[in-house]
């Protein structure tokens, strides 16, 4: 058994380290971008704890900091049913974690073990934390309170009160490299590996979101059919380029919501300029939209490496450019105009 999760691999060693060494934090902020892995990091390292702890009371031998993942321990953390383990986030339909959830956290964490181990709480999407409930996580913090661990996720620390951020262990979850999850995908799902590079560069580095493309079939859908149109676009006359962008926005509401269309899309048409330019290159191997590596190639000779490369720097521009609050139709036409 190993720690199951993909990437990470320094801060999996400093928890280990952290519990073989029983140099533990009362309380870890473990931060970053959505989907990159920190609340499944957390919940292994409860397992963690708690199957290191129930092995170590059996006197086992070969004690392991990784996580067993079959036994009683391991089993009732991963269904959130282990007494002295509790997950606590914003109710679903409330706006923000309560004052209440925050005591009745507080009561079961100063109640006795049940196992003569420690007691460890979860509170997923901290930046959900009520005013008066942030208040009261700040007094928890502050009283020691013995063998009890308060794990916080979030995704930014500026989100947090800055009394809850400095009384926490701060991890900061990266995201993960792009071969890892390829990796991961082809060994550990069985994905072929014409559609496994696509999909680990699409992740941008967030595990979760592999594994959404894996479990949601309508993402990668909306990948082929974004490649459809970008070989559509790349024929059309001016006037239809124009039509698709003004049928692209009126689909969304306020400028603010254009222009997180756009983010994406102008993303995932570099992936494709840039792929073109390797596959002119006789680079074929390296390229993302490895589905499409064929119909790249054949395109390849109708563009000028020059061309392809400004292209690409324009698109970069043209996010800067929505950042600085330009018009997303003016920016989207004026670079369909360039294609
Ligand atoms: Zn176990």
């Amino acid at each position: 058994m190993n720690w199951s999760l993909i990437g990470h691999k320094n801060i999996l060693k400093y928890l280990e380290n952290s519990i073989e060494s029983k140099r533990l934090a009362q309380a870890y902020l473990f931060y970053g971008p959505k989907n990159v892995g920190k609340n499944e990091t957390a919940m292994q390292f409860v397992k963690a704890l708690l199957c290191y702890e129930h092995q170590k009371e059996e006197g086992r031998a070969d004690l392991k900091t990784v996580p067993c993942g079959a036994c009683e321990f391991c089993r009732e953390v991963g269904k959130k049913i282990h007494p002295d383990f509790f997950w606590l986030a914003k109710e679903t339909g409330d706006k923000n974690i309560s004052v209440e959830q925050i005591r009745e956290i507080k009561d079961k964490l100063s109640a006795k073990s049940f196992f003569k181990s420690y007691k460890i709480a979860i509170i997923s999407g901290a930046e959900n934390l009520s005013l008066s409930a942030a208040n009261a996580l700040l007094k928890v913090l502050e009283e020691p309170r013995g063998r009890t661990i308060i794990i916080l996720i979030a995704e930014r620390i500026d989100g947090l009160p800055k009394t809850i951020v400095s009384r926490s262990q701060k991890i900061h979850f990266l995201p993960v490299g792009k071969k890892e999850i390829y990796e991961f995908l082809i060994k550990e799902k069985n994905v072929p590996r014409e559609s496994a590079w696509p999909i680990a560069t699409l992740s941008g580095g967030r595990p979760g979101v592999a594994l959404s493309y894996l479990k949601n079939k309508d993402l990668w859908q909306k990948y082929l059919d974004n490649l459809n149109t970008f070989f559509k676009l790349v024929s059309a006359k001016n006037h239809e380029k124009i039509k698709f962008a003004e049928a692209l926005l009126s689909e969304k509401g306020t400028l603010l919501e254009q222009s997180e269309a756009l983010f994406p899309l102008l993303g995932f048409w570099q992936t494709i300029f840039r792929d073109i330019l390797l596959s002119k290159l006789g680079l074929s191997d390296i390229i993302i939209n490895s589905k499409i590596k064929s119909e790249l190639e054949r395109l390849a000779p109708y563009f000028e490496a020059d061309r392809l490369v400004k292209i690409n720097r324009d698109l970069e521009n043209s996010k800067l450019y929505l950042r600085q609050n330009a018009n997303p139709r003016l920016v989207l036409e004026n670079i369909l105009l360039n294609f």
